[in-house]
């Protein structure tokens, strides 16, 4: 079945990590033997090839590129200039895969048709289409930049990361979004850009709903009832996303899955994180939507962690399709698991791309 993942961070992995997304996992992997500079080395499980092979053929991709202020210890650029500086080598990234062959970008309605028809046919390495998200908005400089960045197909942006940001508090942080996250609010409803709500502490949520009246979505969110950190959402909230149209990409990060893991001890075996988790997260957005139009799949796999942080049953991006398995296994029908594994997040960009 052709998935659409709605969160892969593919450039920070190239840029950050240097790994070259051309290459097989075990490649990737048997390059990364004895690296300790970052967690997860030797881990990986996303490579391009392994999109090809578990039919991935479209996602949302992310540029990522935190800017902190002078009394904040999170890692970050020193300035909005030197993170948006950033972006752009990863942005020059993706391009570079696009003239290879590699990838797509898609950036409106009539190229997402005519990716979706190639994917159809039984031509051989197929590239990977990808729309351009921005996870985190401190490297627009100043608001005129997002014009810059949807010039350059930028199709999706989440206000903030972690910790506070410039135009709206993130994940372990507390606060609002302030004038600048209103101005930034107007911006992206006149460009016509997607909102992505992931990341965004709860006042900061509540918050934007007030300001924001565009199309929204969380790419890569689970459920605070079934893990209780403020990371995920509220059946409240989700409820929320999903009167406004909008849909869920559940997540695998093993944290975000098992309500007992803990950072750096627990494993995937010992705390028995696996696809089930996957399955009750989806299950529950759909019992709260009375429906299976609103959640789909936003894998965040190569999202600075690998097997070591990930469902026991997954080695690669390939065993998304076992999804489908479980979901039929669940009692969900055909339909409904094609449209959680695709439909609904690409219905959701026919419906919103000019
Ligand atoms: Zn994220």
């Amino acid at each position: 079945m052709f998935i659409f993942d709605a969160h892969l961070d593919l450039s920070m992995n190239a840029m950050d990590w240097n790994r070259d997304l051309t290459w097989s996992i075990e490649e990737i992997r048997k390059s990364e033997l004895g690296l300790t500079d970052k967690p997860g080395r030797g881990n990986n499980t996303v490579s391009l090839e392994a999109m090809r092979k578990g039919n991935i053929g479209l996602c949302m991709a992310t540029q990522i590129a935190r800017y902190v202020h002078k009394d904040n210890t999170l890692p970050g650029w020193k300035s909005s200039h030197q993170a948006w500086a950033h972006t752009q080598g990863q942005l020059a990234w993706y391009k570079s895969m696009e003239e290879a062959g590699e990838m797509v970008q898609i950036t409106n309605k009539t190229q997402l048709d005519a990716h979706l028809a190639l994917w159809k046919t039984d031509k051989e390495k197929k590239p990977i289409g990808y729309l351009l998200s921005l996870e985190g908005a401190d490297s627009i400089v100043d608001i005129s930049y997002l014009q810059k960045a949807y010039d350059s197909g930028l199709r999706a942006i989440g206000p903030a990361h972690y910790g506070p940001g410039t135009y709206a508090h993130g994940t372990n942080s507390i606060g609002g979004i302030g004038a600048k996250g209103r101005e930034l609010l107007k911006e992206i409803e006149r460009l016509g850009i997607i909102l992505d709500v992931t990341h965004l502490c709860d006042l900061s949520f509540w918050e934007t709903m007030v300001n924001y009246d565009g199309p929204l979505w969380a790419s890569h969110n689970n459920c605070r009832a079934l893990v209780n950190h403020h990371r995920q959402f509220t059946d409240e909230q989700l409820k929320e996303i999903i009167d406004r149209k909008g849909v869920i990409g559940v997540v695998l990060d093993a944290w975000m899955m098992s309500p007992t893991w803990e950072r750096g001890v627990s494993t995937p075996q010992s705390a028995n994180v696996s696809l089930q988790q996957i399955i009750d997260n989806i299950d529950h957005i759909c019992q709260l939507a009375g429906n299976a139009n609103h959640v789909g799949i936003g894998s965040d796999l190569d999202g600075g962690f690998g097997t070591e942080q990930g469902p026991a049953d997954v080695d690669t991006i390939a065993d998304l399709q076992k999804i489908t398995r479980l979901l039929e296994y669940r009692g969900y029908t055909q339909p409904d698991i094609e449209n959680i594994m695709n439909g609904n997040f690409i219905n959701f960009l026919k419906r919103n791309l000019k």
